[in-house]
């Protein structure tokens, strides 16, 4: 029998929320079954960086050139850096082709470019706290501005908007529970531990 195709898994979240903690716990649960998508960038690697298990480094000409040749499921700009970030084509496809199922780990606009390429797509998206703990922890500080606390639960609240266009919600709260409940969502949808 051929092995049926592995599925796309998107998830986003908001800087911070501990999503590269979650997937790093996440991946060995499933053994060679999941794994995570390199992305491209062009900006230079961090001290301790490695090629092709970190990013790819590309040049800004390679980048081009393998946007306009239509090599990326996705891209984007980080503005205020210059620099590009996406996700190859290549690092998804042939794996989904051969079986496993593949983790992006993007931001809403590039969740939204890959679920145009892949509509079935599991969704994902990790939270903070609730929005009451969120204003209960901004609150005890005691440090900051009512406006300020007010802005922070708007970018929170902006950014939870985004959270209901996921089929899946998960709080981080703790790590851990997070991991299982991922771990869960994705053995409800097929992926075997
Ligand atoms: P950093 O330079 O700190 O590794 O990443 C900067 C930002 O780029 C992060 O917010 C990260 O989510 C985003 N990013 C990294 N890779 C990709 C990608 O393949 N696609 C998109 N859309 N964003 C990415």
């Amino acid at each position: 029998m051929p092995t049926p195709p592995g599925q796309l898994v998107i998830l986003s979240g908001p800087s911070g929320v501990g999503k590269s903690t979650i997937v790093r716990e996440l991946i060995p649960r499933f053994g060679g079954k999941l794994r995570l998508s390199v992305s491209a960038t062009t900006r230079p690697p961090r001290p301790g960086e490695i090629e092709g298990r970190d990013y790819y480094f590309l040049t800004n000409e390679e980048f081009s050139r393998r946007r306009e040749a239509g090599e990326f499921l996705e891209y984007v700009e980080v503005f205020g850096r210059g620099h590009w970030y996406g996700t190859l084509l290549s690092e998804v496809q042939p794996s989904l082709d051969a079986g496993q199922w593949v983790i992006l780990e993007v931001d809403i606009a590039g969740a939204e470019a890959a679920l145009r390429h892949f509509p079935d797509a599991i969704t994902i998206f990790i939270t903070p706290d609730s929005d009451a703990e969120l204003e209960r922890r901004l609150r005890l500080r005691g440090t900051e501005s009512e406006a300020a606390i007010q802005r922070r639960l708007e970018v929170a609240r902006g950014e939870m908007i985004h959270a209901n266009n996921y089929a899946h919600r998960v709080v981080n709260y703790k790590v851990d529970e997070a991991v299982a409940e991922i771990s869960e969502i994705l053995q409800q949808r097929g992926l075997s531990a």
